[in-house]
């Protein structure tokens, strides 16, 4: 039996996938993640598509069985190519964020859906599959940080992508910001230290990039990663809370252990927003100290901003690239508020009536899918837009580069790239408006 693995991709959305932009793409842990899940001998052949850089081709080949993975901005491709599948007479099996907030929609376009962590139902499924039965629905949140698999990367071919491989220590978090989709996956269960550290050094890579959507958000867990990270000499970067910022004693063993870069969600300058998302860590005020004091560590700050919630003004957001200039950060990147199925926030809109689409293709972070409170819908758009072009004028991108934590270290070129990519990033989602 023939099995084909799909990461879908919206295929309106031309962000990651155009010029420069695609070459600065981190690899995805998507595919590797679910064929380490796949039984072994279960079939004579796995194929897998990740249509950030790959087609997929409904008659190349004749497979038993398709799986598709996708969030909830790609759902419709996904609809698409299980519709064409199903044609030629292929079972289609969905799972990911979208298939997790709403099966029973996904259920209306495929044979079974696969909600939730994939450990225990993926493997319950095929072997189901195979023995001629498979139900429609499987969920099953019982799985702890000991069952997960070592990705299967070998088995993945991934074209126009950083080769810097990914990694992830814990993929839940403790926190519960309102409008956060992985909350709806994942619960903070860290991975046994020796377990990452296997993973490393296998890679034998010297940079390596952790996805963990809070990498120091269990403080007695990440300072024991650190401690054994540090003697395998890489260079890392990962995500990260403002309250990182406030805590040396984990900054200073951070860029011991080669930590040279965080993403930090700083999310919004209105206290009052962000109170209401419940990010309660974040204090505009403290945010240019929170960024010296991580750059006196010697790491670099990639802050990542959210437009459209409700204490956000015009006034505001026009003036968030000279605020980013104020800051001193290395790197910064942008989206729109966007309540995904699933979330607080999705619920709270809804039921007050400010969703204004369910047209899932436009759930990208780049369309205002509710009605703000002090804007209208395009005008936040176009702010928006205007944000990302202003922020990476090329003055900006060389100023924010040399001006950099990383100005006198030879990767400094790693960064100015990091800015160049984004910058086309931006021009790519004002290019498909
Ligand atoms: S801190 Fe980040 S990962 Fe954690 S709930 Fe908030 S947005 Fe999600």
């Amino acid at each position: 039996m023939k099995l084909l693995l799909i990461h879908c991709w919206n295929e309106n959305e031309k962000s990651y996938r155009n010029r420069f932009s695609s070459l600065f793409a981190y690899p995805s842990l998507t595919l590797p993640t679910i064929y380490s899940l796949i039984p072994k001998n279960a079939f004579s052949k796995i194929d897998t598509i990740d249509e950030n850089s790959q087609q997929v081709l409904y008659d190349k080949e004749k497979y038993d069985l398709v799986l598709l993975s996708f969030e909830t901005s790609s759902c419709q491709t996904a609809y698409k190519h299980c519709r064409e599948f199903k044609k030629r007479g292929t079972y289609t099996a969905c799972g990911g964020y979208h298939a997790t907030a709403l099966p029973d929609e996904v259920a209306m376009h495929c044979d079974t859906v696969i909600s939730g962590p994939a450990e225990i139902s993926l493997p319950q499924f095929i072997n189901d599959f195979i023995n001629g039965n498979p139900k429609r629905f499987y969920r099953n949140d019982n799985v702890c940080s000991a069952m997960y698999r070592i990705p299967a990367r070998d088995k993945i071919t991934e074209k126009k992508k950083l080769k810097i491989p990914a990694v992830i220590a814990n993929r839940g978090c403790n926190n519960s910001c309102k409008y956060c989709s992985m909350r709806t996956m994942w619960k903070s269960d860290p991975r046994p230290v020796e377990d990452v550290v296997n993973e490393l050094k296998a890679l034998n890579s010297k940079m390596v990039v952790f996805y963990d959507p809070n990498f120091f958000g269990d403080r007695e867990y990440a300072i024991s990663l650190l401690n054994a990270i540090k003697p395998l000499k890489i260079l890392w970067a990962a995500d990260a809370t403002v309250s990182f910022g406030y805590d040396d004693e984990l900054m200073q063993l951070a860029y011991k252990s080669g930590c040279r870069a965080v993403l930090v969600g700083f999310e919004s300058f209105s206290a009052q927003s962000l109170a209401s998302a419940t990010k309660h860590s974040n204090k505009p005020d403290k945010y240019k100290g929170v960024i010296d004091n991580i750059h006196s560590h010697g790491i670099a700050v990639n802050g990542c901003f959210v437009l459209g919630f409700d204490h956000d003004t015009e006034e505001e957001l026009i003036k968030i690239p000279q605020y980013i200039d104020y800051l001193g950060l290395d790197l910064c990147r942008f989206a729109i508020l966007t309540p995904y199925p699933g979330t607080e926030f999705y619920e709270e809109y809804k039921k007050s009536g400010r969703i204004i689409t369910d047209d899932w293709s436009r759930y990208t972070q780049n369309y205002a899918v509710f009605q703000p409170k002090n804007m209208t819908p395009e005008r936040l758009e176009e702010i928006y837009m205007r944000v990302w072009k202003e922020a990476f004028k090329w003055r900006r991108v060389f100023k924010r580069t040399f001006h950099s934590v990383w100005r006198k270290k030879p990767y400094v070129f790693v960064l100015l790239g990091a800015n160049i990519g984004f910058k086309f990033l931006g021009i790519d989602k004002r290019n498909k408006k």
